[in-house]
């Protein structure tokens, strides 16, 4: 009678729900946010362990049975049930979030979290393994990615727990992982992260070319070089810098024009490997990557460090990726 499209894999090992809930960290005044509490089998041990549980269920009947199973109870009044699908529900404060999810939803659920105002302290999530570990990757790692480059930007994760599929009932086709997710403090600004997103889609498309070949794509290019102008146009409007931070700005708009007709003809070249002529903002954009030395480099290797490094050379030059 479970529903697989809704993810609907119980947790059947009490030892293993142990684990977790001891893992967690639960302060006996945390308010703990759960997320697809199922039949309850983790919410009746997250409301041993804290003051209180805000438990987010779609399956109303699910919600049903979970308050059955706590009705009369002493756990019935620090048990909020909201029936709903999280990812359009709006969050209350938590402190904890604590949840083996339905793993379709692990993408937005994630970055849903790391938006949340304010930040709570940590969240402990069981996720597909796979996905675990593209979370944690580190530069160098198979699995480094756009994903680990984005959430490691907002928060520190790490890997607790590896949990088998016989563990669930009924079993899923993976394997699963429980990670844990602390929110950076301060969170890193909005602008920067989206602008660090920006960059990962374009540094993480194919994360063993190097930088140099990547940025001298033509689609790249153009749409960097669209990016560049639409601000420059916003900033002569208002007339000074306060977007962005450009240094010089030496294009002339007849000029340009020229050069970008020119660059239509060689499109085959230029995605080969920077044949023909360069225009004025590839030359830009190249110099940029020669200044920090990262035209040999590789995305599977750069760390946080690096990629806010060549973020902020580009922001000097005037280029931004929001
Ligand atoms: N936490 C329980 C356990 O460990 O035994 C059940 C976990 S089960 C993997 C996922 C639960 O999330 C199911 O109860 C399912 O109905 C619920 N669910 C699925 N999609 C959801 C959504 N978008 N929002 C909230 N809950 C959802």
């Amino acid at each position: 009678s479970f529903h697989k499209s809704k993810g609907q894999h119980i947790l059947k090992n009490p030892l293993l729900v142990d684990t977790i809930v001891q893992k967690s960290g639960i302060k006996s005044t945390d308010i703990i946010l759960e997320i697809g509490p199922g039949t309850g089998n983790l919410t009746e041990k997250l409301l041993n362990a804290g003051k209180s549980v805000i438990a987010v269920e779609l399956d109303p009947r699910m919600v049903l049975e979970l308050q059955r199973r706590f009705q009369g109870s002493s756990y019935a009044n620090r048990l909020k049930v909201i029936q709903g699908d999280v990812l359009k529900t709006d969050l209350p404060y938590f402190d904890i979030c604590v949840a083996n999810i339905p793993y379709q939803i692990s993408s937005p659920l994630t970055f849903k979290l790391l938006n949340h105002q304010p930040a709570f302290r940590c969240a402990v999530i069981m996720f597909q393994r796979e996905f675990a570990m593209r979370l944690v990757a580190q530069p160098g790692d198979n699995l480094y990615c756009r994903l680990s480059a984005n959430t490691q930007l907002r928060a520190r994760v790490s890997h607790l727990l590896k949990v088998g599929k016989n563990n669930f009932r009924p079993p899923p086709k993976v394997d699963s992982s429980v990670v844990r997710i602390e929110p950076r403090k301060p969170a890193p600004d909005t602008n920067l992260v989206r602008e660090y997103d920006g960059l990962m889609r374009i540094c993480f498309n194919r994360k063993n070319k190097t930088l140099g070949s990547l940025f001298r794509q033509k689609t790249v290019l153009s749409m960097m070089e669209k990016n560049y102008k639409t601000l420059q146009a916003l900033q002569q409007v208002l007339g000074n810098t306060e977007v962005g931070t450009v240094d010089n700005l030496d294009f002339g708009g007849a000029e340009e024009d020229l050069k970008m007709e020119t660059d239509d003809g060689d499109d085959e070249m230029e995605l080969e490997d920077g044949g023909g002529e360069g225009s004025e903002f590839k030359d830009k954009v190249l110099s940029v990557l020669k200044e920090g030395d990262f035209e040999e480099k590789r995305s599977s290797k750069l760390t946080q460090q690096e990629f806010l490094y060549l973020l902020s050379l580009f922001n000097k030059a005037g280029i931004h990726f929001s």
